[in-house]
């Protein structure tokens, strides 16, 4: 039997980069893995045939997880389609970076409702259920820039660093119910996200204990590790997955 049969996992904006991974690593590992997107259709239902291709079982879901609406509809869907939600993966983000001086107030907002919000909504609305079943994984994808934090982005590390706090508040809150909440960091990726900022990759090599970058697979591997029997007495944690970057 494969490590997360007859568990369900809600993989939030695996419609491309690290979602994407992430959602490949647990239908490898035998979960039923719902593809949430935002706008990328094509996309999503591209993850899912490669998932179907590998005998996994999966689904596109549209919900923009930001908004209250959108995170319960997700919720919802998965419920009434699969049955149950053993697994919660927050991973939607997005970055508009900027000097404080020219950031707007508009780009806080936009980040951290889609990087923080987004994730404590979610967390809300899959709670209910896990509470029910007395089980349940979730993992918040947060960065060492919230670690760290990183000039031109200090919206961005808020919203991450965010994700630390509400990881470990609510891995307090549920833990009596046997749902565990970590935080996985990684460090610097190429994605969409970061495409434009290649010229970055060296310098974020070299700052690396390990002179090499973590990839999409590393991350995805440390989530499932995380959602998996062997982490079941692991919660409230941060697991940096980033060479040796934020020591
Ligand atoms: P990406 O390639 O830009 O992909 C972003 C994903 O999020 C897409 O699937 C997108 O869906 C989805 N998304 C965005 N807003 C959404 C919303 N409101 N509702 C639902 N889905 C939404 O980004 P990535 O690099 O893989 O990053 C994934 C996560 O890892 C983010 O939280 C990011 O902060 C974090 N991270 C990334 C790095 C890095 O170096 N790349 C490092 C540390 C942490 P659509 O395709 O439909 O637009």
């Amino acid at each position: 039997m494969k490590q997360l049969e007859n568990r369900v996992a809600i993989v939030t904006g695996a419609s491309r980069g690290i979602g994407r991974g992430i959602a490949l690593e647990l239908a490898q590992r035998g979960a039923t893995v719902v593809v949430n997107y935002v706008q990328n259709a094509d996309a999503a239902d591209e993850v899912v045939s490669l998932i179907h291709e590998g005998e996994g079982q999966a689904g596109a879901i549209q919900a923009d997880v930001s908004e209250e609406d959108g995170a319960a509809a997700l919720i919802k869907a998965t419920t009434s389609e699969y049955g149950r939600l053993d697994i919660l993966v927050n991973n939607a983000g997005i970055t508009r970076d900027n000097v404080i001086m020219l950031m707007k107030p508009q780009d806080f907002d936009d980040v951290l409702q889609t990087n923080l919000r987004s994730a404590w909504l979610c967390s809300r609305a899959a709670v209910r259920s896990m509470m029910r079943k007395r089980y349940g994984r979730i993992v918040n994808v947060a960065s060492i820039s919230g670690l760290m934090g990183q000039g031109g982005q200090t919206n961005y590390s808020a919203s991450k660093a965010g994700l630390v706090g509400l990881t470990k508040a609510l891995a307090k809150e549920v833990g009596p119910r046997n749902i565990t909440v970590n935080a996985v960091a990684p460090g610097f990726i190429i994605t969409d996200l970061t495409r434009d900022l290649v010229d970055l990759t060296d310098m974020a090599r070299d700052f690396a204990a390990l002179r090499q970058l973590a990839t999409v697979e590393d991350v995805a591997r440390a989530v499932a590790f995380l959602v998996s029997d062997d982490a079941a007495l692991i919660t409230g944690q941060v697991l940096a997955v980033d060479g040796g970057t934020a020591i």
